[in-house]
């Protein structure tokens, strides 16, 4: 019989058991840093974890708290010389959360659910450019502004790579899409679109602990670009969460779909020399890279992003160690006060960066980053979308 505020978390024991309470992840976590609670550290949720799964804690609400407070930018695992899997950890219990209720609110859910249905997206997102265009849209909602016009979608050319093409960043950025399929023809290769099945990742179904929802949508994803062609992403964060399809679905097939998939400047790294070169000879000086945290954190290919930008810029990095910006999926709209301090900390980063550099551009390799920072006045752009300027004119 199950007992009242007992959850299973369903937990690997052996993963839950790895921390050794350190603390060495404590200054990486965007959380503890600007709360200095221990419940709000690594440390501190990997314990309430512990007391809900070894020793029959209830599931309050503090405990829900502490949960729902992680941005999950994953900070804490490079720090961590245990090799504590925190994201494992926090994705598993946010599914049991989810499951029984606890987190991801009914609009959450059926915001979530469109994404996998493209033309609604599209509409949908239309309409609340137009909103905001109307002034209908309270600014606390956090939101840039987006396009009413998108221009025309990308159109598959041939067969050497897959180009995905996603659910919001198709809606909001599909600019950085043309210029990203403009960069790949320029350099010989052709590339497939996939279809209607691959609209979305799951990414945020993740995220939100929405793993059923998740899983189904990575099996259509897997089915819709089907071969063995690199499978190309621009986006960090629906990167990150195609790279794990193997340990989201479990069969063979998932997992040589995830060996497939390449961030976009992972791959561009590897072609440095089919990259076209300014046609004036000219770069665009100094550019501050942000590095969105599924790329440095989950994927570590932020060292891409460097040699790509470093292709027409100087490169100038953060002095923050890849501390999260606070967008985090959802986050920045289920926990706007948390994800506005968290940002603050990044703002402040890009501004003594752009002090001692000279430098105006930001590029972000994220659309929630970019999204994310740009509700704090800032102009952010898309690596790609600086470098076709440059070699694409
Ligand atoms: S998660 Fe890793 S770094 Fe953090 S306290 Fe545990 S063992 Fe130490
Ligand atoms: S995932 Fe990020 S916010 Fe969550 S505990 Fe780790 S460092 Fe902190």
């Amino acid at each position: 019989m199950a007992v009242e505020g007992v959850i299973e978390l369903g937990l690997d024991d052996e993963e839950l058991s790895t921390c050794v309470a350190c603390g060495l992840c404590l200054p990486h976590c965007p959380t503890f840093r600007v709360t200095g609670e221990e419940g709000l550290s690594p440390r501190g949720r990997i314990d309430a974890m512990r007391n809900v799964q070894w020793r029959g804690a209830s599931v309050d609400d503090t405990f829900v708290h502490f949960v729902e407070t992680c941005v999950q930018c994953r900070g804490c695992e490079p720090a961590c010389p245990s090799g504590v899997p925190f994201g494992r950890l926090m994705e598993g219990t946010r599914t049991a959360l989810a499951a029984e209720r606890r987190t991801a609110p009914r609009w959450l859910r059926g915001g979530l659910g469109a994404l996998g249905r493209h033309r609604l997206l599209l509409a949908g997102s239309t309409l609340l450019a137009l909103a905001q265009r109307m002034r209908l849209v309270p600014k606390r909602a956090g939101l840039a502004p987006l396009p009413v016009r998108r221009g025309p979608a990308v159109r598959s050319t041939g067969t050497d790579v897959w180009l995905y093409t996603g659910c919001v960043m198709d809606a909001w950025m599909r600019p950085t899409h043309r210029a990203t399929a403009a960069l790949i023809a320029r350099m010989g290769f052709t590339f497939a679109v996939p279809g209607r099945e691959g609209a979305c990742c799951g990414a945020l179904h993740t995220h939100a602990g929405l793993a059923p929802q998740a899983r189904r949508l990575a099996e259509r994803v897997i089915r819709s670009m089907p071969g063995d062609a690199p499978v190309l992403v621009n986006s960090a964060g629906c990167g990150a969460a195609m790279k794990d399809y193997g340990h989201l679905v479990g069969t063979p097939e998932a997992h040589a779909f995830a060996a497939r998939v390449r961030d976009i400047h992972e791959w561009l790294a590897e072609h440095l020399d089919r990259l076209p070169l300014s046609p004036s000879g000219d770069g665009v000086g100094p550019v501050i890279v942000q590095d969105p945290c599924h790329l440095r954190h989950v994927q570590r290919a932020h060292g891409a992003v460097l040699a790509v930008v470093g292709h027409v810029a100087d490169v100038v990095e953060l002095d923050d160690e890849g501390l999260c910006c606070g967008a985090g999926g959802a986050y920045a709209t289920l926990q706007p006060g948390l994800a506005g301090e968290i940002r603050d900390r990044k703002v402040a980063a890009i501004e003594r960066a752009a002090e001692r550099s000279g430098a105006t551009v930001v590029v972000s390799a994220n659309p929630g980053c970019m999204l994310h920072l740009a509700g704090a006045g800032l102009v952010v752009r898309h690596p790609i979308d600086v470098l076709a300027e440059v070699l694409l004119p």
